[in-house]
């Protein structure tokens, strides 16, 4: 059996090594000219489900180099206003071994990482653009360079915009959650350094502004494992209508916006804003996809963000993607020993769109452009939030209870927020 994979992103790699581990012919297109080319290097928090996943595709020295270049792990979530007030803070149980624990990995590590082994598989430069089928049952795929490649099964795993899903299922619909972001980063100094609230040198910070806004910073330290220097990262977001005309904006003018949307912000914050580099500066408007009603399945088929687009809200998008990636090589290794094909492809998409479309509601609840455009209550957001993080409380169990037992008291009273659950 031949499996042909559009897109080296998240789920794409993760997929190409589980086939090629269960002995399964695998080719994998990506439209990215090199490896390290159109990628930013934002933060992406793989969880332990994640982790699982990785762990039972990859070989075990691809999974031992995944590790190695990860960053330091979190080991708080820390809630603040924009002032740097403190509200929560969260412990994170940081013990768990290599297969089970959170990490926080930068996507241009996780690439090259993901790609070891590879070799033989992954092409560059290959951008697709749609697929026909064949009578003797294959796919045949055709790119923009005029070339094309056919196999038994055709997988999209080309993310947000994916050419494969407009195709394969045209009335699936991605629509806007009225949530835009500006993210950046800035080189971690010494300098740069001492800009940060407490505890955010170690843990995940999130700061919540009185209209509705918020900002989340991760601070990237990777020990020297020589794909990335260390860097800080920071994400603005807030409702649509509350950010100007962006249109062509340069990523300067983009850091502007946020200085002049952020005025009474804490002036640490606003330096950390108008620091970051300009080329790594980003506009997303956050987008997401509806529950798909059931389909007929074939031998074409989706995984990750090409099939059920999330918002960033509870960072599950990418762990998803892994697990379908794990589940679809399960399910391919089946056909491979004899099962049929498209059977095994209905199973892998009947489980696939209940978890998966769970994990899209999940994150709309909790970035939704109504909500944010709505006058602040800062434990209301503070008490979403919360929910945001039950994957790492859960871990936490005196932290998850305290949120969850202070979730409706939040609602109206901002003053019960103002307190710090230390945890374990
Ligand atoms: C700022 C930000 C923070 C995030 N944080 C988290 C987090 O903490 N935790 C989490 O789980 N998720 C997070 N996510 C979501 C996560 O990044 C995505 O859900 C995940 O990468 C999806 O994986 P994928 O393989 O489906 O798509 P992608 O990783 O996007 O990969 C798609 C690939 O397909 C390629 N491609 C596209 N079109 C074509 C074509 N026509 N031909 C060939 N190749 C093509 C692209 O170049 C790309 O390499 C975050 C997202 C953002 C934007």
């Amino acid at each position: 059996m031949r499996v042909l994979i559009i897109g080296a992103g998240t789920g794409g790699l993760c997929l190409a090594h589980g086939l090629k581990k269960a002995g399964v012919g695998v080719a994998l297109f990506e439209r990215d000219r090199t490896p390290r080319s159109m990628l930013i290097g934002y933060r992406v928090g793989i969880s332990p489900d994640g982790s699982k996943a990785l762990h039972s595709c990859l070989p075990p020295d691809v999974f031992a180099e995944f590790v190695r270049t990860t960053a330091r792990p979190p080991k708080h979530i820390v809630m603040r206003t924009e002032k740097y007030k403190e509200l929560l803070v969260g412990e994170i149980d940081t013990e768990l071994d290599d297969s089970r624990s959170e990490k926080s990995v930068s996507r241009i590590a996780m690439r090259t990482a993901l790609l070891g082994g590879l070799d033989d598989v992954v092409r560059f430069d290959k951008s697709f653009r749609h697929y026909s089928h064949n009578d003797d049952g294959t796919v045949t795929a055709f790119f923009d360079d005029g070339t094309s490649e056919t196999g038994d099964v055709l997988v999209g795993a080309d993310g947000a915009q994916s050419k494969v899903r407009r195709l394969r299922l045209p009335d699936a619909k991605v629509v806007d959650t009225g949530i835009t972001s500006i993210a950046g980063k800035l080189p971690l100094t010494d300098e740069t350094v001492k800009l940060l609230p407490p505890l955010a040198d170690g843990g995940i910070t999130l700061l919540f502004g009185p209209q509705g806004e918020f900002v989340i910073i991760h601070v990237m330290r990777f020990d020297g494992t020589g794909i990335e220097d260390d860097y800080i990262m920071w994400a603005y977001a807030s409702a649509h209508e509350k950010f100007p005309d962006m249109k062509g904006m340069s990523p300067a003018e983009l850091k502007q916006v946020v200085l002049n949307m952020t005025p009474r912000f804490h002036p640490d914050l606003r330096r950390m804003f108008s620091l970051a580099t300009p080329e790594t500066v980003f506009q997303i408007r956050v987008r997401t996809s509806e529950r798909l009603q059931p389909w007929e399945p074939s031998n074409v088929t989706m995984i990750g963000d090409s099939v059920h687009l999330m918002t960033p809200g509870r960072g599950i998008g990418a762990n998803t993607a892994l697990r379908d990636a794990e589940l679809l090589s399960r399910k391919l290794a089946e056909a491979h020993q004899g099962k049929d094909v498209v059977q095994a492809i209905g199973e892998y998409e009947r489980e696939m769109v209940e978890y998966g479309f769970q994990a899209v509601e999940a994150s709309r609840e909790m970035m939704d452009g109504r909500s944010l455009a709505h006058k602040p209550v800062i434990g209301r957001v503070v008490s979403a939030f919360s929910r945001t993080f039950l994957r790492v409380t859960n871990a936490v169990p005196p932290l998850k209870r305290k949120m969850m037992a202070e979730d409706a008291a939040e609602r109206d009273h901002v003053s019960s927020a103002h307190e710090v659950v230390r945890a374990g």
